[in-house]
């Protein structure tokens, strides 16, 4: 991997005279040129708005639209581009199944069954069916290193009433891969006739996400988690499924046909895409597809393991900071959420954002998660492969800082 931070405009960026270090890329990845290039190309090149005008240049704007639709399909293993929607992010992608699948194929007291390591996008569209139509929600425990409890898991879903189970691939606070566990699972969950519903907002730049091996029926996750633009996100969903539930929005696009008393919907991928979609967004992420690819991503995940391994090293020497989560590098991502000892973590993020290091404090959108931890807050360092090993090592000297000015 040659020159692969040069790619990234972003990271010469200097804070208060230093070098920026960006350990906060849970909450958004940095963007490489190409992307950024490409973005600006459509605008000045190509900008029309898609499928609609029968004229060259809202051809090109449809090709390049379609285009990224066939990488991102081609990226995940879908079987077809009708199963890939764009939406505005996970968080959109969710709320869509919630709102078409759960709707139709959900009743009072049925049941779906969450992680109580999931993201706030995976717990509040599900609540909000809770709130309007009677459903139950059961939650999934840990263990004590912060992995999905398969025991809990299958005694849970062993109930009659279970019709989803809706799982992040990866916590975006305890950093754990739960790849294995949630295929194990699937046996189950398939004899039962429960779906399953994906959350790979962080896996997807982390670990190959291939839905054909997950077996999954629906997967979500966000265009900027992965080097591309924000406002653009993914649902894959399987065709059959995808075919069977109504359209959510409603406007252009989405219909074939519509009189004043009645419409009619689109084909698969366009009846879940009301409206003019994010064409530059869309456009940028199958760029950022582009840009995995060219970089390689066994190059990426082998980079991302000497960081990860660096990282805990750092950790296990470090006697005033607890690692929350998995500490075994195979089993994790690079999200390292921290306790310090007599330290809030938003002073933490506070003074560290003054040296120039940019991290996270809060419940990171996980506030279950954070209550079963019982802490109401953690610090998060989130890294990615063009993180280096010299950043981590000026992070924990200035946490030991910090640290020191506290204690
Ligand atoms: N799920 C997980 C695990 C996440 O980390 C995030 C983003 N923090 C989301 C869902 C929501 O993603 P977005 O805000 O891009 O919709």
């Amino acid at each position: 991997m040659k020159n692969i931070r040069g790619q990234f405009p972003i990271l010469t960026k200097k804070i208060n005279g230093r070098a920026m270090i960006y350990f906060d890329n849970a909450a958004t990845s940095q963007k490489p040129q190409s992307v950024i290039n490409s973005m600006v190309d459509f605008y000045t090149k190509h900008n029309s708005n898609v499928h609609r005008g029968i004229n060259p240049l809202a051809e090109e704007a449809t090709r390049q639209y379609e285009n990224a639709r066939k990488k991102v399909k081609e990226f995940i293993n879908a079987n077809s581009t009708q199963e890939i929607i764009f939406t505005k992010g996970a968080t959109e992608s969710i709320n869509l199944i919630a709102q078409s699948w759960g709707r139709k194929n959900l009743k009072k007291g049925d049941i779906v069954v969450l992680s109580i390591a999931e993201h706030h996008a995976n717990f509040v569209p599900w609540l909000q069916l809770k709130k309007e139509i009677g459903i139950e929600i059961d939650v999934i425990s840990l263990t004590g290193k912060g992995y999905l409890d398969i025991q809990k898991a299958k005694n849970l879903l062993t109930q009659k009433k279970v019709k989803l189970l809706a799982l992040t691939l990866c916590s975006n606070v305890l950093g754990a891969i739960e790849t294995r566990s949630i295929v194990s699972l699937q046996k189950i969950a398939r004899a039962n006739n429960i779906k399953i519903l994906l959350d790979a907002s962080q896996a997807i730049s982390h670990i190959v996400v291939n839905v054909k091996k997950l077996n999954c029926d629906f997967l979500a996750f966000s265009g900027h988690k992965m080097f591309g633009p924000t406002g653009c996100g993914v649902l894959y969903g399987k065709n059959e499924l995808l075919e069977k539930i109504p359209a959510w929005q409603g406007g252009g696009d989405m219909i074939r046909e519509v009189f004043t008393n009645k419409f009619s919907e689109n084909n698969l991928p366009y009846k879940f895409e009301a409206g003019t979609p994010n064409i530059a967004g869309a456009i940028g992420l199958g760029v950022a597809v582009d840009f995995i690819k060219k970089t390689g991503f066994k190059n990426i995940l082998k980079k991302e393991e000497e960081l990860t391994n660096y990282f805990l090293k750092k950790i296990k020497e470090c006697d005033f900071a607890v690692l929350h989560g998995p500490t075994i590098s195979k089993d994790r991502i690079l999200v390292f959420s921290l306790t310090i000892k007599g330290v809030h973590p938003h002073d933490a993020a506070d003074a560290l954002g003054q040296k120039g290091i940019i991290l996270r404090a809060g419940h990171h959108c996980a506030q279950p998660l954070h209550d079963y931890l019982k802490v109401s807050a953690t610090l998060r360092a989130s890294l990615s492969f063009y993180n280096t090993t010299e950043e981590i090592d000026l992070f924990f000297k200035e946490l030991k800082k910090v640290y020191q000015k506290f204690n």
